[in-house]
């Protein structure tokens, strides 16, 4: 009989079909100011009316540090703070339009930046603190920002690369800026604004964001997001994170990707939740400490840091008072259903698997709370979006046959275009009537999505295609495999072979018994040309810098390749 894990709380979403059938965009513009003549502004409904109105003393913000201080904020201190800086900025001279870069570690500082900025009607572009210096060089070539918010560690990290620019942003230095010249410090660039300035009334589709995608498969480019986003970041916090009035919300994902942004400050801003952010790096004992210590009701996540959690051993979890946690979600990597089996009997909660892109902009297809979760299975389109499974020439595809995911275009928070790079986003576009994803799947009877890979990922053995998912759920089910990465290697008499990097679980080493009793162990629960024909043991996976395992990487060195642009490597 098929798993299936039934809905155990009632949520926001009560009956999906009924949702989906009926639902109109429309019907969610009550919910924001400009509905009701207010001016159009992603941070202003974020922010601006909360800390003008009746939640203005209501924590928005607690930022942890890696030392374990709290530094929290008001919405009443975080409206005030981020007009400062926007009306600051405004008197440097930086204009409507105009890219800044926020290059800052998750302190309080990097919200009020990105609240301020979004509000003079520039772009703000959010950089992972963790870039180095060519990553960061190449994203100034790219987007020219006017201006970038940093601090005195980050800017001497990236210093040796800026004389080398035709033009040096403004630095704007968050600490003592004491020898680094040339660059303003963030302070006075605050104390010189007024905390009265008003937001800048934009345009539905004026971007509000540039951010860089963690280029699994390429070369970064800068996806503009508009600011009617909104309207879908609501839906995606209503709907897929089933946030309430009064939760609280952890989201992990730093503010440098799209999770982190969308459903990490402006959604649940919209809705005036309080969220909590960490600064420090993973480590499995603090992030349940954080849970217990901020009673956090709702907590969004990623596949990889469940499987580094599932690492850390199912004892350490009963050290935690985990009782507030409501609801859990999972999105950027395919969440292997040993993943979801482990939410259940271990955290004894359902971990909800949602799908989207930097330039989806906000959650596309999501498990609900109301709904069945079949592991394995992003879910199903959420309300307002068409999702279907395709052929090169843009035809459905019956129910179990594998193709190209697709989006119909018109979505809300659908990207606006790729920065200097029009011949890019057209091709997202190449499916006559679609947006093409450039990932692989198939969808069931019920409508159930599932994922197969990123279309440059799938593998040609022995005449069949395959996914690298399927093979790599399998291998994480063997009691030794705490993580894997599968991939096509060159073979003469096959196409491709299906070759294995793996991770063990501490307590378990490397060795020939390992390897025959791990190729058995999914041998019979694979079809018959899908078992890796060649296990490598392996420290670590490579991963970008947002966590993502990067294949190609792999695939490079075992076609003896080209590895191509390695800036998204984490080091
Ligand atoms: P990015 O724009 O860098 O966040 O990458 C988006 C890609 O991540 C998608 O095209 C998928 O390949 C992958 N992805 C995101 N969420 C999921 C998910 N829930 N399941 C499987 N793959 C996902």
């Amino acid at each position: 009989m098929e798993e299936i894990f039934s809905p155990n709380h009632p949520g926001n979403l009560q009956d999906y079909e009924k949702a989906y059938r009926e639902f109109n965009w429309a019907s969610l513009e009550v919910y924001f100011d400009w509905s009701k003549g207010g001016i159009y502004n992603i941070a202003a409904e974020a922010v601006d009316r909360h800390g003008r109105g009746s939640r203005k003393d209501q924590v928005a913000l607690h930022s942890v540090q890696a030392n374990g201080d709290v530094k929290s904020l008001t919405f009443g201190e975080l409206y005030r703070r981020s007009n400062q800086f926007a009306d600051g900025l405004v008197k440097l001279g930086v204009r409507r339009s105009d890219r800044v870069f926020v290059y800052l570690d998750r302190t309080t500082e990097l919200f009020i930046s990105l609240i301020g900025i979004v509000k003079i009607g520039a772009m703000a572009g959010p950089l992972f603190s963790a870039l180095g210096p060519e990553a960061v060089r190449d994203r100034i070539l790219d987007g020219e920002p006017s201006a970038i918010v940093t601090s005195p560690y980050l800017y001497q990290r990236i210093a040796p690369i800026l004389k080398d620019l035709p033009i040096v942003p403004l630095f704007i230095i968050l600490g003592d800026k004491e020898g680094l010249e040339g660059t303003v410090s963030y302070s006075e660039v605050l104390a010189s604004g007024s905390p009265d300035f008003e937001a800048v009334d934009m345009g539905p589709n004026d971007p509000y964001i540039i951010h860089y995608t963690s280029g699994s498969t390429g070369k970064p480019k800068g996806v503009l997001l508009p600011h009617k986003a909104m309207l879908q970041q609501l839906l995606g916090m209503k709907y897929v994170v089933d946030i309430r009035d009064g939760d609280v919300y952890w989201c992990t994902a730093d503010p440098g990707w799209v999770t982190g942004t969308s459903v990490g400050i402006f959604g649940p801003w919209y809705l005036g939740n309080t969220i909590i952010s960490y600064e420090g790096r993973f480590d499995a004992r603090t992030w349940y400490s954080l849970i217990e210590r901020f009673k956090v009701n709702v907590w969004f996540t990623a596949p990889t840091a469940l499987r580094m959690l599932m690492k850390a051993g199912d004892d350490l979890v009963k050290e935690f008072d985990l009782s507030s946690l409501r609801h859990i979600c999972s999105a950027g990597e395919p969440l292997n259903p040993h993943v979801v089996r482990w939410g259940v009997e271990v955290l004894d909660r359902r971990i909800h698997d949602n799908w989207w892109q930097t330039e989806t902009g906000a959650p596309c297809i999501s498990n609900y709370s109301c709904m069945d979760i079949r592991p394995g299975s992003m879910g199903k389109p959420v309300p307002g979006v068409v999702a279907a499974v395709v052929d090169e020439n843009g035809m459905e595809l019956p129910p179990g046959k594998e193709g190209f995911l697709a989006l119909r275009p018109g979505w809300p928070s659908m990207m606006i275009g790729i920065w200097k790079n029009i011949t890019k986003y057209r091709e997202y576009f190449y499916v006559p009537g679609w947006y093409a994803t450039g990932d692989q799947a198939y969808m069931d009877e019920d409508g159930y999505v599932w994922f197969l890979g990123r279309a440059d990922d799938v593998i040609k053995t022995s005449g069949e295609r395959l996914g690298p998912f399927e093979v790599e759920s399998a291998l994480i089910e063997h009691s030794a495999v705490a993580e894997s990465a599968v991939v096509g290697k060159p073979d003469e008499l096959r196409g491709e072979i299906v070759k294995a990097f793996i991770v063990l679980r501490p307590g378990h080493e490397p060795s020939d018994h390992l390897r025959k009793d791990i190729t058995n162990f999914v041998r019979v629960r694979l079809a018959y040309y899908a078992y890796p024909r060649e296990i490598e043991f392996v420290a670590e996976l490579p991963k970008t810098r947002s966590g993502k395992i990067m294949r190609r990487v792999l695939k490079a060195k075992e076609g003896g390749h080209d590895v191509g642009d390695l800036s998204m490597l984490e080091d």
